[in-house]
C-alpha cells in the first residue's frame, strides 16, 4: 500500500520506519505557500492552523498517490481528536478517497493500537518489527542531539548560514541508512561536519538563550513558523525548543504510573499555573516557561496557532509568569496571514529587550 503522513519536523524518522517495514512511501511535500493555500481553500475558515496545512498537505500528498494516510489521534478538549474525520470528510467531498490509520495513544485504546500495528507488520516477523522500532527510535534520538547542537553553535557561526546547511546534509545521510552500523557512520559523519564549523568566540556572560514553546506542529515545523529557530540563531541566540520527537515518543511509551520522563516534570512544573489539562500542549508551554525560567535561559518565544484554544489560555496565564519570575516572553499568532517582516522585527526589537536588561544586570 502507498502510505504517507503530515510532515512535521525531522519526517526522515516517519518515512524510514515505513520503508523498513516494506511499505511504499509517498512522502508529503515540505509544506510551502501552496500547502497553505490548498489547506485554507478546503478547510473550515474557523480551524486551527495545523489543521489547514496538513489538510494541504494531504491533498498533496494524494496528488502524489498515496492512498493511506497514517496520523496520530488527540483526546481531550482540542480539536486534535477530531481532525481525522474532517479532513477525511473533506477528502471525500473532493473526490479524493484516502483510508486513515490513525494511531491514538496504546494506554487509552489498545486494540485499536494493536490493530494498526497488524496492518503495519504485514508479513514482517515480530523481530524484524522490533528492530526496526529500535533503529528509528535510535536514529531519533540521534537526530536530536544533532539538533541540539545546530540549535547551540548557529549563533556563533562565523559563515553565516554553513550550520543550516550541514545540518541538511545530515539529515540526507539519515536518510541513507537503513542499518544500525550506517546509523552510526551516519551519526559521525553528522557530528564531525558540526564539529568542524568555525565559531566566533562569545564570552559565557554574553551568551543569549531562547526557549521556543507551544503547540506542537507550530513549534516542530519549521516552513510554517517563519524558521524561528535559524532566525533567533541568526540574531545570536542559542535556542531551545519545548519539543523533540525523541522526548515525544519517550513520554508516549511509557505509562504514567511509572512515567519519569522530563515531560512530566514540565507538567508538574505547568501545573503551578494550569492544574488542570486543557487539551493540547497548554499545560507543557506553562511548565516549559516555568522550567526555562529556573534554567537561567533570557526569554522565551511563545508560538501560537491562530484559533487554538489551549493555547489562548496559556497566552493569558503568560503574563503572571512573567511577573512573579521575571522571564520576558514574546507571543506570536501563526497562521497563513502572519506577516514576516512585521514578525521579524518584534523579534528583533525581543532580542534587543533582552540584551538591553542583560547589559543593566551586568552593569
Ligand atoms: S492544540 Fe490547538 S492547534 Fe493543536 S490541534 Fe489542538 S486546538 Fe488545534
Amino acid at each position: 500500500m502507498k502510505v504517507s503522513f503530515p510532515y512535521m519536523g525531522t519526517t526522515v524518522v516517519y518515512k524510514k520506519l515505513l520503508e523498513l517495514l516494506g511499505h511504499d512511501v509517498i512522502m508529503p511535500p515540505k509544506p510551502s505557500q501552496r500547502t497553505i493555500n490548498l489547506g485554507v481553500k478546503y478547510s473550515p475558515e474557523f480551524a486551527c492552523f495545523p489543521l489547514k496545512v496538513i489538510m494541504g498537505s494531504y491533498f498533496e500528498a494524494i496528488e502524489k498517490g498515496a492512498e493511506v494516510i497514517i496520523t496520530s489521534g488527540g483526546h481531550g478538549p482540542c480539536r486534535a481528536g477530531f481532525y481525522e474525520q474532517v479532513h477525511q470528510r473533506i477528502l471525500k467531498e473532493e473526490g479524493l478517497p484516502a483510508k486513515f490509520m490513525v494511531f491514538n495513544s496504546m494506554f487509552r485504546d489498545f486494540n485499536n493500537f494493536y490493530d494498526n500495528i497488524i496492518t503495519l507488520k504485514g508479513k514482517n516477523s515480530w523481530l524484524k518489527v522490533s528492530r526496526s522500532l529500535l533503529l528509528v527510535y535510535n536514529m531519533t534520538k540521534k537526530l536530536d542531539k544533532l539538533e541540539k547542537q545546530v540549535q547551540t553553535i548557529r549563533a556563533y557561526e562565523v559563515k553565516k548560514g554553513e550550520t543550516t546547511r550541514a545540518w541538511e546534509k545530515i539529515q540526507d545521510l539519515f536518510d541513507r541508512a537503513y542499518t544500525k552500523k550506517e546509523l552510526e557512520g551516519a551519526y559521525a559523519e553528522g557530528k564531525k561536519l558540526l564539529d568542524d564549523i568555525k565559531l566566533i568566540e562569545v564570552p559565557e556572560e554574553k551568551k543569549l538563550r531562547i526557549g521556543i514553546v507551544g503547540e506542537i506542529y507550530v513549534v516542530m515545523e519549521s516552513s510554517i513558523n517563519m524558521k524561528m529557530e535559524e532566525l533567533l540563531g541568526n540574531l545570536g541566540a542559542e535556542v531551545e525548543r519545548s519539543q523533540y520527537l525523541s522526548q515525544w515518543i519517550t513520554y508516549n511509551a511509557i505509562p504514567s504510573f511509572i512515567n519519569k520522563t522530563h515531560e512530566t516534570e514540565i507538567l508538574e512544573k505547568g501545573g503551578r499555573y494550569l492544574p488542570i489539562q486543557i487539551g493540547g500542549h497548554a499545560k507543557q508551554t506553562i511548565g516549559h516557561i516555568v522550567d526555562y525560567s529556573e534554567r537561567g535561559f533570557d526569554g522565551v518565544v511563545h508560538l501560537m496557532p491562530f484559533g487554538c484554544l489551549p493555547e489562548l489560555v496559556s497566552q493569558s496565564i503568560v503574563p503572571k509568569i512573567t511577573e512573579e519570575l521575571g522571564i520576558p516572553v514574546l507571543t506570536l499568532a501563526i497562521d497563513e496571514q502572519m506577516g514576516t517582516a512585521n514578525n521579524t522585527t518584534r523579534i528583533e526589537a525581543f532580542i534587543d529587550l533582552i540584551k538591553g536588561k542583560r547589559a543593566k544586570k551586568i552593569s
